[in-house]
């Protein structure tokens, strides 16, 4: 882990420790845990770090966010529950989401082209050096679940994501689908973003012009992602690839105002691409 907990109750990145000034109490900074962690010096291969001795009380709860790693499903509600610890230190890292090149009816303009050759290998560059900074850009919904299952969650808490122009943490950008439906049925939600949504299918229903694949219906919860006629060349799961599997989708929300009396959210997809299996 990269940041833990002083005596004082302040928060501290491992970056920033000094155990002359700070002291040598520290604590894991999950407030469900906060067992007694020592301090790893960085060294060629690693970065410094914040790590249980596992003797007597330095081992981290069940519930703790480090004890185990972490399913993708998990890593999110964690980031979501420290996202209130992390945001007052002055550390953050930017990600750069940009989901252009999934889109079917994207065209690039020459220059992204360009740009998008020059990340590559940017891209591999890093991956050389180190992994334990996140990329600085994201493109795909593999890289977006990667993410989530190669980072701890401290870190990823620290994380701003900029998508389409506007900045905001990753926990607001991805959620569970009932999560996702009740905030936009309550107006909480920015619909001129883009969000990350994950749940399990339940069942799909496919008519001649458009196809539904819903979550499951729980709590009242009415979460469909739609595929129009006119993609479904660019959509090739069969009906038995896709019930029962949890999944993580990309797309608008938008409030299906058909029906007067129950409250169904749709999310239009466009392709195989627009979701990845958890
Ligand atoms: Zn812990």
């Amino acid at each position: 882990m990269r940041s833990a907990i002083l005596a004082s109750g302040q928060l501290i990145s491992a970056n920033e420790y000094t155990p002359e000034i700070h002291g040598s109490q520290i604590l894991c900074m999950d407030p469900s845990c906060k067992a007694p962690v020592i301090f790893v010096p960085s060294s060629d291969t690693i970065s410094s770090h914040f790590k249980t001795s596992g003797k007597g009380e330095s081992i981290h709860a069940i519930n703790c966010g480090f004890f185990q790693s972490l399913s993708f499903q998990d890593s999110v509600a964690k980031v979501t529950e420290y996202q209130n610890i992390i945001q007052n230190s002055s550390k953050e890292l930017v990600v750069r989401i940009n989901m252009n090149a999934i889109d079917p009816d994207y065209k690039p303009r020459a220059v992204e082209r360009e740009e998008k050759e020059k990340e590559k290998k940017d891209g591999q560059e890093v991956k050389i050096k180190k992994e334990q900074t996140p990329p600085q850009t994201v493109s795909s919904l593999r890289s977006v679940k990667k993410l989530f299952t190669s980072y701890g969650p401290d870190v990823l808490a620290s994380i701003i994501i900029s998508i389409k122009g506007t900045k905001v943490p990753i926990s607001y950008l991805i959620r569970n689908y009932k999560e996702a439906h009740e905030a936009l049925w309550t107006d909480k939600l920015n619909q001129n973003l883009p969000y990350f949504v994950h749940g399990v299918i339940e069942w799909v229903i496919r008519r001649d012009k458009v196809w539904y694949i819903n979550f499951v219906n729980e709590d009242n919860c009415l979460y469909s992602l739609v595929i129009f006629e006119k993609y479904f060349k660019h959509f090739t799961y069969k009906d038995d690839e896709l019930k029962g599997k949890e999944i993580l989708a990309y797309g608008y929300l938008k409030k299906n105002t058909f029906s007067k009396e129950k409250q169904s959210t749709e999310m239009q997809i466009k392709s195989n691409s627009y979701i990845e299996f958890l």
